[in-house]
């Protein structure tokens, strides 16, 4: 199963050892998968907000601990927190919210969904694990390792436990995730797939350079968000762009351009997910001072995918903005025929399938 309902298993795992509890606290990301999961699993989610600090989206670590105090550590089932998350959102404070977790005595998932591919987010679980209590956390094969959609990766630090979640499983399961999997590590072998790591934090300079240079020449800016190590965000400041129609058709004519891997976040959206409402679904907050658009540097994405990605946004924003292209970026400003197979969009992070 894909990483939603892996998330599904370990939190069932863990009613057989806290059955009263159902609460689970929630630091917000807006991924609609992971917020399915608890509510699929049987439980109530508890939303906790973000903080911004400077133009970063960051754990509310003093929320949530108000949180345990006003709902009792032994109603709450656990905490879900995630790794990695669309920019201008960056990974929780791992370390914090695992010695909080030690300390109440509360168990500590974490969704590490596309998080394997970055040493900065397996860093996090390391120290999270070696400072104060994670449980589980879970990671996606496609995102990770480029194979199909479909498959994920449970794992922990307690080998007993991550059997237990093993065991819930009800009934055979397809062995294509796993075949899939195994093929793919077998013929990039170890150093291929360390290879293909290191290339990808150099694509993620690559992309975040000429994202910078793209962006200041619309008179825009990349946001700062340097605790996020694979999505990034620049400014959509339009003029006379209250509602964000105009911020949200930039989101458009880059699909239609064959770039989908980009997400436009404009103010004023409201979302309703399993009963639940969402101010600015997709902001990862209630309102962000800047309608904004991200791009991600995910495994497998080539120098030559991000150079047709900036030539078409330049485009893109030089046609909306009226900037002479010509001023924008020193990149290759031809458009190279497109070919299914090389599309950005197949490479850039995409949505999570959701
Ligand atoms: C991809 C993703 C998920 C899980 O999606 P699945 O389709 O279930 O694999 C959950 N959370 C985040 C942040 C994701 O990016």
């Amino acid at each position: 199963m894909a990483t939603g309902m892996a998330l599904v298993l370990c939190m069932s795992t863990l009613r057989l050892k806290r059955p009263e509890a159902k609460y689970i606290l929630w630091p917000r990301i807006d991924q609609k998968s992971c917020f399915k999961s608890m509510i699929t699993a049987g439980f109530t989610p508890v939303i906790i907000e973000n903080r911004l600090e400077g133009d970063e989206l960051c754990t509310d670590l003093e929320a949530l601990s108000n949180k345990i105090e006003e709902l009792g550590a032994q109603n709450i089932l656990c905490v879900m927190s995630t790794t990695s998350c669309f920019a201008p959102r960056v990974p929780d404070k791992l370390e914090e919210i695992a010695t909080l977790c030690k300390t109440k005595d509360i168990p500590h998932i974490v969704n590490n969904a596309y998080g394997l591919q970055s040493s900065k987010c397996t860093h996090l679980l390391q120290q999270a694990a070696r400072v104060g209590r994670l449980d589980a956390f879970v990671q996606s094969t496609d995102k990770n390792f480029m194979v199909p959609v479909g498959g994920s990766i449970i794992a922990g630090f307690d080998k007993e436990f991550v059997e237990l979640i093993g065991k819930t499983y009800p009934g055979r399961a397809s062995a294509t995730p796993s075949m899939d999997l195994l093929i793919t590590l077998l013929s990039l072998g170890s150093s291929g797939y360390k290879k293909l790591l290191a290339d990808r934090k150099e694509m993620f300079e690559y992309l975040q350079h000429n994202l910078s240079v793209c962006a200041a020449n619309a008179e825009e800016r990349l946001l700062n968000t340097r605790g996020n190590p694979i999505s990034m965000g620049i400014t959509l400041s339009l003029e006379n762009d209250s509602d964000g129609k105009l911020a949200t058709e930039i989101g458009s004519m880059l699909f239609t351009r064959f770039v989908s891997g980009t997400r436009v976040v404009a103010p004023g959206k409201e979302n309703t997910i399993g009963g639940y409402t969402f101010q600015n679904f997709g902001a990862h907050c209630n309102s962000y001072p800047t309608a904004y658009l991200t791009a991600a540097a995910a495994v497998g994405m080539t120098k030559a995918d991000v150079d047709t990605f900036i030539s078409r946004l330049t485009k893109v924003l030089a046609k909306v903005k009226g900037v002479k292209s010509e001023t924008c970026g020193a990149v290759n400003d031809a458009d190279p025929p497109i070919k299914d197979s090389e599309t950005t969009s197949s490479r850039l992070q995409g949505d999570g399938h959701e």
